[in-house]
């Protein structure tokens, strides 16, 4: 095992909150367990892209999973690799695509491992052909503190494959995976948008839609006649041969941390409508290259920061879809007279093809994803209000991307979490696990 550094703090994505760990990290899938397994309780990380406390643990050790990254084998007959769980996204597709091949489910970043994305299993704009990434995953190796490890697949160990994704880090390290990489010949998509105004116009847009890959922006901040005006975003993988080369690296970083003040109501309505306008016509169509269509906030790097220093939360929720068109009304009338809302928010349909994973996060439904500023208690209120809405129309919160559900909510949305505590390692834990199992209190 790596040698125990003191870091001042493993930050997530949303920078909030902010809690000391000590960082491990870990080069081969042996690193862990130590031979004398200290009295601490772990937490494994991948690149911290999680948004609230899923991926910290306060007082404990973090084991850090980038430095383990191999990628191990590929059978271009079948598409199946097999990686080290600390290989990123990114890292799959610069070997993947000159080969022919793509990521079965990406989420609105690459800079994750695959152990976050199993861990969390993760969803993209294909939830409703794919489903989440657990589907696409036919075996992993999972280590327990007690040093034992074993690989758990559909048949092997079944009940180990489904506690482990979507669980959260907490039923042990997963050191490798093989995932079901799928076919393509370009790396362009065939690309549609079309301006929509108002909910009703979205929910028509999506049930008419045929393409693989689906997803809207909406503007949360405008009221009156542009209130829920948004673009509605298609794509497929294109059936035309063209170029398969490796992306470039993303150069522009964004500099600093951003004053409070910088985003403000005036900005973001800014923002928004030069949004909605750098698309002239009413609909566009055309060909566009996958990284500004699947990852267009990676080109710059840290983008977090501006947000400034205090961070952001990020709300993201299901509604079923008897409920969806009420409750995401209430929602979106909430978030635009808090004026709070971010540039940043994106709404669309699951499907309903089941996740494998025992507490997997997508469902049947509507689903809303977007950021809000941390301004302490006018944002906490704002979020946990949106929690209640959700809860009161049958939805649930994504726990990736939470920092403030409650222990009554999380219950609430996971009843199944009992059974779940039954794969928790004794010693792993985290902060969101010690939170809405009602052991750590929410701040405010
Ligand atoms: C810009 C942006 C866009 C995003 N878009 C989406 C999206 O569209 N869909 C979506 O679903 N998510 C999305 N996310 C969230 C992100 O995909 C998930 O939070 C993902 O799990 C992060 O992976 P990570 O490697 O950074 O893991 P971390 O955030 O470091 O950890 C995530 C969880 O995985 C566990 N974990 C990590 N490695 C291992 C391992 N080896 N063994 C066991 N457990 C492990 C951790 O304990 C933690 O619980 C987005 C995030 C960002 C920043």
């Amino acid at each position: 095992m790596g040698t125990t550094s003191r870091r001042p703090r493993f930050e997530s994505w949303g920078r909030y909150p902010e809690l000391q760990a000590d960082v491990v990290p870990l080069h081969w899938t042996t690193d862990f367990p130590p031979s004398k397994t200290p009295a601490t309780k772990y937490l494994p990380v991948g690149l911290g892209r999680s948004y609230g406390d899923v991926c910290l643990l306060e007082h404990g050790t973090l084991l850090l999973t980038p430095g383990m990254d191999r990628l191990l084998s590929f059978d271009a007959g079948t598409g199946v690799l097999r990686c080290e769980a600390g290989a990123s996204l990114q890292q799959i597709l610069d070997f993947a695509v000159p080969r022919g091949f793509f990521l079965p489910v990406t989420p609105g970043t690459k800079f994750v491992t695959v152990g976050g994305s199993i861990a969390n299993d993760i969803h993209g704009k294909n939830h409703h052909v794919a489903g989440s990434f657990g589907r696409h995953v036919l075996r992993f190796e999972l280590v327990r503190s007690d040093g034992s490890r074993f690989v758990c697949s559909p048949i092997e160990n079944p009940d180990w494959f489904a506690a482990t994704i979507g669980g959260m880090g907490l039923t042990g390290l997963i050191t490798w995976a093989e995932i079901r990489l799928r076919p393509i010949v370009s790396r362009m998509i065939d690309y549609r948008g079309d301006k929509f105004h108002g909910i009703d116009e979205f929910f028509g847009l999506s049930q008419a839609a045929k393409t693989e890959y689906t997803v809207a922006w909406i503007d949360c901040v405008s009221t009156g006649r542009n209130f829920a005006r948004g673009i509605f975003m298609q794509g497929e993988h294109t059936q035309i041969p063209g170029p398969l080369r490796r992306s470039k690296e993303a150069r522009l970083v964004f500099p600093c941390d951003l004053p409070e003040f910088a985003l403000n109501r005036l900005s973001m309505a800014a923002f928004n409508s030069l949004y909605f306008h750098k698309q002239l016509g009413k609909t566009k169509i055309g060909p566009v290259d996958y990284e500004p269509f699947f990852y267009p906030l990676d080109a710059v790097l840290h983008w977090n920061r501006m947000y400034g220093q205090h961070g952001l939360l990020q709300f993201q929720n299901v509604l079923p879809h008897a409920t969806g068109r009420e409750g995401m009304l209430e929602i979106l009338k909430a978030i635009t007279k808090s004026g709070l809302a971010s540039f940043l928010a994106v709404i669309k349909f699951f499907g309903d093809v089941p996740s494998v994973g025992m507490m997997s996060f997508p469902a049947p439904g509507v689903m809303l994803a977007l950021d809000f500023p941390i301004r302490k208690q006018v944002s906490f209120d704002l979020v946990d209000r949106l929690a209640k809405i959700t809860l009161e129309h049958g939805g649930r919160m994504y726990s990736a991307k939470d920092a403030r559900m409650t222990a009554e909510q999380y219950q609430a949305f996971y009843p199944q979490w009992q059974e779940f505590t039954r794969y928790v390692d004794p010693q792993f834990d985290s902060a969101f696990w010690q939170r809405v199992t009602g052991r750590r209190p929410l701040d405010g």
